[in-house]
């Protein structure tokens, strides 16, 4: 537990993001979802920053004032440890939370954001896919045990462990939307085909309302050729799930878990904050955008008029519908 919660207002250089996402953000939110959004940051190959996103972004959200729990779903406890949390197998943590003998609510920390909380893991979580294989509805845990928190929290991360197991597997299954961090670089696509097809077999039979929220290159050169084609491939790919915001690589946010902060708090006029400040920002527009294409009641209507006379930035893409991914089979995985 951290005792000196920081608000952005003490950080001076959070203003700005205050000023640019709350507007939006709290729109959004008072209309659209009565209960938090949760977003599953998921790519089963390893090392792709799917750790480094999940604790940014979060920090990001965060800094919109919107209340944000991170939950970390991944036995390596990088996502614990990257907040400043020691190893402790005494603290009630998500292995606990998965395994029933504790609820999500028990397993709450405050961290030093004062509106970001974590769900801490332990490496024991690990020991959750064998203790699982047996049990009933055993991909449905972290949904069961994260609705109670639901309503209140906007925005539920989840960090998934680099393996399409039960742990990934519960974690699709409780979110809204997968978010897929892809590292620019040859053969970005492989092994994507493995992940598309699960999050379809889950659409199919366990949770329909999965969608992808959007797939993010990060550790990306853009001086680089390779880097361009690359990214030019998944564009061609994705299509509009593919995020205009790149995450370059960047020393302060390698650096900024051995601190046990996030990068917006431990340099937040490096370049690696600014791309996840504005990651966030992306994904809140993508959802005003997906709002407003279908206001269904006149004072849904009225607000959607009001999001698009205050907000300007999102205008020009107004246009873009958004594109269904190609079939898994259908792409070239030499990006
Ligand atoms: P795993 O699959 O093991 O869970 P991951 O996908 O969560 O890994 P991270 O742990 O976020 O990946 O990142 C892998 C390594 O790369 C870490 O050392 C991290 O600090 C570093 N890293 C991630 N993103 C960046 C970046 N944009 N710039 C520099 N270093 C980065
Ligand atoms: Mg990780």
């Amino acid at each position: 537990m951290h005792s000196n919660s920081l608000t952005f207002t003490a950080i001076p250089d959070c203003v700005l993001v205050q000023g640019q996402l709350c507007c939006e953000v709290r729109l959004w939110f008072l209309l659209t979802l009565p209960m938090g959004r949760v977003i599953a940051v998921a790519n089963q190959k390893g090392g792709v920053g799917k750790t480094t996103t999940a604790i940014n972004l979060a920090a990001s959200f965060a800094a919109a004032e919107v209340n944000t729990l991170l939950v970390d779903c991944d036995p390596q406890s990088n996502t614990t440890s990257g907040l400043g949390f020691e190893k402790d197998p005494e603290r009630i943590n998500s292995y606990h939370m998965i395994m029933g003998v504790a609820s999500a609510e028990e397993a709450l920390q405050t961290t030093e954001l004062e509106q970001l909380w974590l769900i801490p893991s332990h490496k024991n979580l690990l020991g959750a896919n064998l203790e699982l294989v047996d049990v009933e509805a055993r991909e449905f845990r972290i949904r069961e045990a994260l609705a109670p928190l639901r309503d209140r929290f906007e925005f539920i991360v989840l960090d998934c462990p680099p393996a399409l197991d039960l742990l990934t597997l519960n974690a699709l299954v409780a979110a809204d939307a997968v978010l897929i961090p892809m590292q620019g670089e040859y053969f970005a696509l492989e092994g994507i085909s493995e992940l598309l097809d699960t999050i379809e077999r889950i659409r199919a039979s366990l949770n329909p309302e999965l969608a992808i929220e959007a797939v993010v290159l990060t550790m990306f050169d853009e001086r680089t050729n390779l880097a361009q084609q690359v990214k030019a491939e998944l564009k061609n790919f994705f299509g509009e799930k593919l995020c205009e915001t790149t995450v370059p690589r960047n020393i302060r946010l390698a650096e900024a878990p051995s601190h046990g902060k996030p990068a917006l708090v431990y340099d937040p006029r490096s370049k690696g904050a600014e791309s996840y400040i504005r990651l966030a920002k992306e994904i809140i527009e993508r959802q005003v955008l997906a709002f407003r294409q279908q206001p269904s009641s006149d004072s849904e209507r009225a607000v959607a008029q009001e999001i698009s006379t205050t907000e300007g930035t999102a205008e020009h893409r107004e246009d873009q519908a958004v594109e269904e991914i190609p079939a898994a089979d259908k792409m070239d995985k030499t990006a």
